[in-house]
């Protein structure tokens, strides 16, 4: 079966560097929604709660069972609240607030730009009056960024926003919440930190998507996925090889078929435009549901050891990538 092999050591020194940013790792939340970014919902959060990280950020509730004797609190992104010890849930509109069981913790987003999710900054102290009066449970005040991974000063204005939405908050009484707003990007540009902690995806998983004009922090990749042989022949110049026969080979060539396909969360791509991987081997012909075709006779490929490479390929990004890769795949921690 082909397998996805996840290593430590990357992954423990990408903490580090973000740690580097915040101050300590106490202050990064990891954000393991969607199987954590496709790595593996489980084996993430145990390797980065026993190097120390407190906060877990998931996208709904069942994610969020998973993990929950893992983490003193996860933020809930998009679930109907329930009561649960270590859970809080993100509200985005003020329709919500005034539906909440008793009990529930929140956090309340707001939107400083990206107009995506969240209560606008003018509706904030509505929002809050109604919390107070309801007696809600507002554990944290968050927001998220829409350019924060691009080269140009809008990341600028919504921080200024957010430094209002603090100021507006501690005026209206809330001083002893948590406030959040820096994602991966946010966190690698900025040069000061003064949130409460940051939640960190992409990086973690070892890639820095800024642009190169800005100082380029190392990171390392946390996957690589592997594909293992499952049969080998000779294709004798002229023959062709898979669905459509895309490839024809110039020569006698040794190939073979190798258990990955698109079945699996890799791509199908172009054939006309083969993936090459790592070693240098372009994948032959169209690739099948469970299977790909290579000139190599090695029992086990590397298919990709940097989602940002592939990504490259496949005109996406690593988030992409990553989030694609079957949950039915072997996770192997190395
Ligand atoms: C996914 C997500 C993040 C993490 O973003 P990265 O770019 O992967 O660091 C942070 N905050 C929210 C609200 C998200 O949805």
């Amino acid at each position: 079966m082909a397998y996805i092999k996840l290593n430590q050591e990357n992954l423990y020194y990408n903490i580090n560097q973000l740690a580097l940013k915040t101050g300590n790792i106490e202050k990064i939340a990891a954000v393991l929604k969607d199987n954590a970014y496709g790595h593996g919902l489980e084996e993430m959060a145990k390797l980065v709660s026993s190097y120390g990280i407190k906060r877990a950020v998931v996208v709904n509730v069942k994610e969020a069972y998973k993990i929950k004797e893992l983490f003193d609190s996860i933020l809930i992104l998009n679930a109907n609240p329930i009561v649960a010890p270590n859970f809080s849930f993100a509200i985005t509109e003020i329709a919500q607030l005034k539906k909440l069981t008793k009990g529930v913790k929140v956090e309340l987003k707001v939107d400083t730009g990206m107009h995506r999710n969240g209560i606008s900054l003018s509706q904030l102290p509505r929002a809050l009056e109604i919390i107070k009066e309801k007696n809600i449970n507002l554990k944290a005040i968050f927001t998220h960024f829409k350019s924060a991974d691009i080269f140009s000063s809008e990341l600028a204005w919504q921080m200024q926003n957010w430094d209002d939405v603090k100021k507006i908050a501690t005026f209206a009484g809330f001083k002893d919440i948590e406030f959040h707003s820096q994602n991966s990007a946010a966190l690698l540009r900025s040069n000061s930190f003064d949130d409460d902690y940051a939640r960190v995806g992409i990086a973690m998983y070892g890639y820095n998507e800024l642009p190169d004009i800005y100082d380029k922090i190392e990171l390392k990749p946390v996957v690589s996925l592997w594909a293992k042989r499952v049969s080998t022949r000779l294709l004798k110049k002229g023959q062709r090889v898979g669905y459509g026969g895309n490839f024809r080979a110039k020569k006698d060539m040794i190939v073979s078929t190798y258990d990955l396909g698109y079945g699996d969360g890799w791509f199908r791509g172009d054939a006309n435009k083969p993936y090459i991987t790592p070693e240098g081997l372009p994948i032959l012909g169209t690739v099948s549901m469970d299977f790909i075709s290579l000139e190599s006779t090695k029992d086990e490929l590397c298919i990709f050891n940097n989602a940002q490479d592939a990504a490259r390929h496949f005109n996406t990004i690593s988030y992409e990538i990553t989030t694609k890769l079957s949950p039915n795949l072997k996770r192997e921690i190395v």
